[in-house]
């Protein structure tokens, strides 16, 4: 990949790479866009194969944070973090601490929380080598985890298509399909299971399995989830599930999900549309654990309350992205790249008056 040339194309202000050949840390920083804010994001610890995938996948992420939060309207921009490593094997706290510590030479234009591989207990290492970490645990004053909330919006996006496709938000014996069952998938579960929805589940780690069994729930492998037949598929494991392969197997009326950049490309969005399948933008509906981490960076502290009203505003706001769907005749995916898009727009005009006016 040429980078520089990349980055050019798609608006990334920065990529840093770290080392730390003592704890073995490899890692990447992506920073997409600060017109907002400073670039916040989670850091993905992952087994990659490569440097080349690890990179993708930072430029990739950072550059959907950028639109979450521009769409949610937060005053956050886009990045995100990604280690190069196994964290079932080789996390260690030396290993965070340098992740940290690479964290802080950013100074700020970028803030990190929990991702894929990460926890809060990470986050701690992280903080004892730099301030620039959100969404710690309570009892240090942070938000918690972020995929609590990130859980609820994932369930409010899910009622806001029901209603637009059966007509009502209720997902009670509604099938969903879930993919991956970690933190993010568990919470929205949660919900789900109050309603009584049924729910099949899969994942790649065993004791993820044991543990949606100890549930109740259905478990299903890995290559069948995306086959089976079900109301609402739910991807919450890791991006690309969404492509030209996977997408005429699917047997769903409606793809709401968790995890960040499910289309592999822009032209997947296209082909769900055509296909009559209500995909949910990720962006747009996963973004409670974001929201979580603003409602923890204001002067009067955390407030759950606040988080929680603006995370249940995902109702509302998917309900927007498929009105605009329907009115210009465009994918949803089309439709919340615009809403985030306008608002960038928007915040650069002001900005260049004010330059301007100075
Ligand atoms: P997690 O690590 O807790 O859970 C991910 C789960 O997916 C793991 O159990 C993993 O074993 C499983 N998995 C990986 N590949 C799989 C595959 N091919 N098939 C089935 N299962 C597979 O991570 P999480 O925090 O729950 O995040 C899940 C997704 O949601 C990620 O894409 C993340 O970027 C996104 N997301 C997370 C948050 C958050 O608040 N944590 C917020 C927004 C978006």
């Amino acid at each position: 990949m040429n980078i520089l040339e990349h980055m050019n194309a798609e608006g990334h202000e920065q990529v840093a790479m770290f080392s730390d050949p003592a704890s073995g840390l490899k890692a990447i920083i992506a920073v997409h866009d600060t017109t907002l804010g400073p670039a916040c994001g989670g850091t993905r610890m992952w087994p990659y194969e490569s440097e080349a995938e690890a990179l993708t996948d930072a430029l990739r992420l950072s550059q959907a944070m950028t639109y979450k939060s521009a769409a949610a309207g937060l005053h956050f921009g886009g990045g995100k973090g990604v280690i190069i490593g196994d964290p079932h094997k080789v996390k260690s706290e030396a290993l965070m601490r340098a992740y940290g510590r690479s964290v802080d030479t950013l100074g700020g234009r970028y803030l990190t929380t929990t991702d894929v591989g990460t926890t809060a207990r990470d986050l701690e290492f992280m903080r004892q080598e730099t301030r620039h970490v959100t969404g710690l645990p309570v009892s240090l004053g942070g938000s918690g985890d972020t995929s609590i909330m990130t859980g609820l919006g994932l369930y409010m996006g899910m009622k806001a298509c029901a209603e637009e496709v059966w007509g009502n938000g209720g997902l009670r014996g509604k099938t969903v399909a879930v993919q991956g069952f970690g933190k993010v998938a568990s919470h929205l579960c949660e919900h789900l299971m109050e309603e009584d929805t049924r729910i099949v589940v899969t994942d790649v780690f065993e004791d993820a399995l044991d543990r949606a069994r100890d549930w109740g729930l259905e478990v299903t492998s890995p290559n069948s989830i995306m086959t089976t037949d079900c109301d609402i598929f739910a991807p919450c494991a890791l991006g690309g599930v969404l492509n030209s392969q996977t997408i005429p197997q699917l047997k769903c009326r409606v793809v709401a999900g968790g995890a960040n950049n499910q289309l592999l490309s822009d032209d997947d969005g296209e082909e769900l549309h055509r296909r009559g399948i209500l995909y949910a933008p990720d962006y747009i509906i996963n973004a409670g654990g974001i929201i979580n981490v603003e409602a923890e960076m204001g002067d009067a502290g955390y407030s759950p309350e606040r988080a929680r009203e603006k995370t249940e505003r995902i109702h509302e706001i998917m309900g927007s992205v498929i009105r605009t769907s329907q009115a210009e005749e465009i994918s949803t995916a089309v439709a919340a790249a615009h809403l985030a898009e306008e608002r960038l727009d928007s915040v650069r005009r002001i900005r260049s008056m004010r330059r301007s006016c100075q």
